[in-house]
């Protein structure tokens, strides 16, 4: 089965607008002239407050090389929630994607499991795709509980989603101590759990669509680290955090993962 990789950028809270056009830019005149169809998935995700920006930049140099995400929303889709955004304004942007369940989303701001199961739900119905994050603690890996907890994580986030909707979601499995960190997770270590997601993923949905779901390693992912990455069997990407806020290193782990 082979699945279309996707190199994502999570910009976290960085870059005003001028500066997150600057760097989509950049990032647009450097894969310019790479074949569409050699390319990754490419996708970028701002703060919401360069999403105009960052959307205009990319209509402007050709949206079919690089896709727009948010880095989070809400599941309603208005009313009396101050501070959250909608799925159907993220839309207004041409988004493509949303990032959801990011660790820094579940633990500094205490989303939990069925909050992230009801975004994950309400952007399937919006017919957006979600990239749903998922990764264990140093604490969880010293006790031997990565792959249960991670299984736990993937079938409470996916709970009522149709089985060929689960085909087309998106999982980064992002070990929670490897993220901006500069500790990388081993790559055929970080294959094992991801192998593991997937037949989490069969179980849920059978394996057919489990086979299609595309799934990204993220955590401290860099240009040195990114062939070895992707040569393993089931890692079909990364989710970059740190590396992605320079468009020269962005773009190499782009290159790599070609
Ligand atoms: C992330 O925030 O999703 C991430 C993987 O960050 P970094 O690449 O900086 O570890």
């Amino acid at each position: 089965m082979s699945r279309r990789p996707i190199i994502a950028g999570n910009w976290k809270m960085h870059n005003n607008r001028e500066e997150s056009k600057k760097l989509v830019c950049a990032i647009k005149d450097s894969i310019s002239t790479i074949d569409k169809d050699a390319l990754p998935e490419v996708v970028v995700a701002p703060v919401f407050t360069s999403l105009d920006v960052v959307s205009e930049s990319i209509c402007n140099c050709g949206c079919e090389r690089i896709k727009l995400a948010a880095q989070n929303c809400f599941y309603e889709p208005k009313g009396a929630f101050t501070g959250e955004i909608s799925i159907d304004m993220i839309k207004d942007f041409n988004a493509k994607f949303i990032i959801i369940g990011h660790s820094e989303r579940r633990q500094i701001f205490g989303e939990s499991d069925e909050m992230i199961n009801k975004k994950a739900l309400a952007i399937i119905e919006s017919g957006l795709t979600p990239i749903i994050c998922c990764g264990e603690t140093l604490e969880q890996r010293e006790l031997g509980v990565t792959d249960s907890h991670i299984a736990s994580q993937i079938v409470k986030a996916l709970d009522g989603v149709k089985p060929d909707d689960v085909a087309n979601v998106v999982i980064a499995y992002e070990p929670i101590w490897a993220i901006g960190t500069g500790k990388t997770c081993d790559s055929v270590e970080a294959n094992r759990v991801i192998k593991g997601i997937r037949s989490t993923l069969a179980q849920i949905a059978g394996n057919e669509n489990a086979q299609k779901v595309r799934i990204l390693y993220g955590g401290s992912v860099k240009p040195e680290t990114i062939k070895e990455q992707m040569a393993q069997s089931d890692i079909d990407g990364a989710l970059v955090g740190g590396a992605s806020l320079k468009a020269d290193s962005f773009v190499e782990i782009i290159k790599g993962a070609m």
